[in-house]
This record gives structure tokens, sequence and C-alpha cells, in this order.
């Protein structure tokens, strides 16, 4: 039979520049239904109080919603914030405009979708679950690295399992790339979630699903990554830098997958909460075996910038508790497949997996 090639949505329209925020108010102006259909703002609450909010285009009765990126997005939280709208408002929004970093944008996609499906957010979690469009989705990232803002996933932590809403509707209809929002990101969470974007690199440009039109992708995003944490930059060559990567690195895993540091990664951020960028970098340290040269690069780039990684993560997990992780990471197998070819359980088994764990 003739192969069936996949047909990706992208995000249709896009801004890049610093200031850009201020452009919101004329870009949402066309996308208001009417007066009582409002714009809702999901924004992280790290930017409560500051001029960023003074900034917001709200008119009518449009409204913000602060949230907390302290933990990772949940389906609950997600039907929460649908019920709110839905019981505050007689009718739909215009659209829902998230911004912060993964944790926020990923969950303005998912408010979108489940504002026009019905039941709850984990219903959907899977590949191509969703039927009826989502409503009109703005992303704005405040911080650079995951690639939320282009992808076509929203990863969610559900009561059985965290995955992602993967559908054509997920992607966002307009995205604002402003690198000065990017301003005041700690050095730490900076580097953590800027390596999400090396990682995402280094795991598609090394996966057995690479055509020319990841690689194309990925090998900028890497470019750009080893510029801005290798090289010389200013700051604001290097934010500007940062968040092309994040765009290209998402991008390129659109027609590819990520790999064994994500699988991981998804097991410990399912068992202990620990968070996607971080994650990522405590696996990621541990996977010379798949990855040597990306390794030995990341442990230059954790030198040059001084981080030190938490140690002893694993130290005192429970039987049961190694099984979780380990079966968490064991079904995410589209990761698997692009990462070691379509005999990977050949080479993973439960046990070569809890060695890993155990180094954490
Ligand atoms: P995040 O959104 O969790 O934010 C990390 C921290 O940075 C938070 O404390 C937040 O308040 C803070 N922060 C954000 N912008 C800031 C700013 N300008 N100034 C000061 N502090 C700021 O971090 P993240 O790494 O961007 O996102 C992680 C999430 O993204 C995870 O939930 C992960 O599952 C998800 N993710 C999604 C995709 C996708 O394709 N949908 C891809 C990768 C990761
Ligand atoms: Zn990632």
């Amino acid at each position: 039979s003739q192969k069936k090639y996949r047909n990706f949505p992208m995000v249709p329209r896009v801004v890049f520049g610093n200031g850009s925020f201020d452009q919101l108010g004329e870009i949402l102006m066309p996308r208001r239904n009417h007066s009582e259909a409002p714009f809702i703002f999901l924004v992280d609450d790290v930017f409560e109080g500051t001029g960023l909010i003074d900034r917001l285009p709200v008119i009518f009765n449009d409204q913000i919603i602060f949230i907390s990126a302290d933990e990772e997005p949940k389906t609950i939280q997600v039907d929460a914030i649908v019920k709110r709208l839905r019981d505050e408002f007689t009718e739909l929004p215009s659209g829902i405009v998230g911004i912060g970093g993964g944790t926020l944008l990923d969950l303005a996609k998912a408010v979108a979708i489940m504002l026009t499906n019905k039941g709850s957010a984990c219903e959907y979690q899977g590949w191509d679950l969703v039927h009826r469009p989502s409503i009109y989705h703005v992303g704005i990232p405040t911080i650079s690295g995951t690639g939320a803002e282009v992808s076509r996933t929203t990863v969610l932590l559900g009561p059985e399992k965290k995955l992602g809403i993967n559908s054509d509707y997920t992607t966002f209809d307009q995205v604002l790339l402003d690198p000065e929002l990017t301003k005041g990101v700690g050095k730490e969470q900076w580097f953590y979630t800027g390596m999400d974007c090396y990682i995402h690199c280094i795991e598609s440009l090394n996966g057995t699903y690479l055509n020319a039109f990841s690689q194309s992708y990925g090998e900028k995003a890497l470019e750009l990554c080893k510029e801005v944490f290798l090289g010389d930059l200013s700051p604001s060559e290097s934010r500007d830098k940062l968040m092309m990567a994040s765009w290209h690195g998402g991008m390129s895993i659109a027609y590819s997958q990520v790999g064994v540091a994500h699988a991981m990664s998804y097991g410990l951020g399912y068992l202990l909460g620990v968070k996607h960028g971080i994650g990522n970098c405590l696996v990621f340290k541990h996977l010379d075996e798949f990855y040597p040269d990306g390794v030995a690069l990341f442990d230059t780039m954790l030198k040059k910038h001084r981080i030190q990684l938490p140690k002893n993560i694993c130290a005192t997990l429970s039987e049961s508790d190694f099984e979780t992780m380990i079966n968490v990471a064991l079904s995410m197998e589209p990761l698997w497949e692009n990462a070691l070819g379509s005999n990977w359980q050949k080479t993973i088994t439960p046990e070569k997996l809890r060695a890993i764990y155990q180094k954490i």
C-alpha cells in the first residue's frame, strides 16, 4: 500500500519583535465576536502586579485569570477553568490568550479545546481524539525552550497518565514572540527550559523518524542553542536567538518525535511532580549510551553556566515507585521507537530503566 504522510497544522500567524506585545490589542480586535464574548487572558501569576498587566488590552468584560506555574498543568485544572467560564458567561469567549511558559501555553490550548468539546480534558489525552474545532487561541511565551508555542500538543497530567492532547485543533491560531518578555527569567530556569529545546534537537536529530523537514529545523535550533549556551552573545541577542531556537526545536519534533530523555522525564514528572525542563536535564545527564555527543556538550554547558543539578532524587523511592515511573516511561512507545527503531524492546528493559533512574 502507498505510504501515507501526515498533514500537520502550523501556526498561521506570528509576530516577532521586542515590544510587539503592545500590538496585542489591534491583533485581537478583529477577533472579538461581540461585546458579550470576552477575551480570557490566562497569565502566569509571576506577572501579577507588574507593568505587563497594565499593558494587557482588556476591554468590555474581558477577564484576566492568574495561574501559578509551580505545578505542571492538570486535566482537572483545565476542567475547572472551563466550568468557571461556562458558569460566568452566557456566551463562548471570543478567544483565550495564554501568557507565560509551557505551563500557561498548554493550559490556554487545552481550555480553548475544552470550551467546544464535551466531557473532561482527560478523555482527549492521546492522538487525534479531538473532533470539534477549538475556539481562537493565542500563545505569548515569556520563557523560551519548550516549543509549546508551535506544537500541536498540550501536555497534561491526568488521573491516569501524563500525556498530551495531540490534535489539529491544539495548535495556536496566533503567536506573539516578544523576546523582551523573557527578561525576568532566573538563571536556573533559563537553563532548564533552554535545555528542553537543546534536548528536543538531540532527540529529533538522532531519531529514526528523522527526515529532511525535521532535520532542517533541528539543525537550525541546535546551532542557535550552541550560540546561546556556549557563545558570547549580548543579553538581547541571546533572548532573540533562544526564542527562535525554541520555535525551530518545536517545528523539528512536529514531524519526528522526542526520545529517551522525554520518555523517562515523563516518569519522573508523573510520580514526583518533577518539572519538564529540570526532569529532562536530570535524565539526559545519564544517557551517554544513547546520545554520546549530545551528553558531552550538555556537560560543557552545565559547567560553563555553573548549574548544579539536584541529586538523590530517586534515593528513597520504593519498589512500586520505580515500577510506576518505569511503566509511565515504557508507555511512551512512539518516543522509544523514534529513539531506537521498531525493535526498541530488545534494548530497553525495565531493569535498564531502573538502573538509570537509580542514578538520578
Ligand atoms: P513553566 O511555564 O513551568 O515556567 C517555569 C517557571 O518560570 C515558572 O516558575 C514561571 O513562573 C517562571 N517564568 C516564566 N516566565 C517568566 C518570566 N518572564 N520572568 C520570570 N519568571 C518566569 O516552564 P516551561 O519550562 O516553559 O514549561 C514547562 C511545561 O511545558 C511543562 O508542563 C511541559 O509539559 C510543557 N511542555 C509542553 C510542550 C508542548 O509542546 N506543548 C513541549 C515541552 C514542554
Ligand atoms: Zn520537551
